[in-house]
């Protein structure tokens, strides 16, 4: 979802952008945080770069789709949840 916030900021001479402190608080982002930069079309896109598993917080996920990472106990599980309906 694109949420339109009119704010506009400059890039200065070494390329850099100051993500908006209300921006960051809001989605948790932190000083050394890990952005992950992605392009989408014209569209340069900024994500939180978490290496954990989105169901179980475990670390080092095996697997990446659409750009959330889960381990390999979740997609086991998973699976046996589709199998066994
Ligand atoms: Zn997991």
């Amino acid at each position: 979802m694109k949420l339109s916030t009119g704010i506009v900021r400059r890039v200065d001479e070494l390329g850099r952008i100051v993500i908006p402190k209300e921006m960051r608080r809001s989605l948790g982002i932190d000083q050394k945080d890990p952005i992950e930069i992605s392009i989408e079309g014209s569209s340069i896109i900024l994500q939180k770069y978490e290496n954990r598993c989105v169901f179980c917080g475990a670390l080092k996920p095996a697997i990446r789709h659409n750009g959330k990472l889960m381990c390999s106990k979740c997609l086991k599980e998973i699976n046996k949840k589709l199998e066994d309906k």
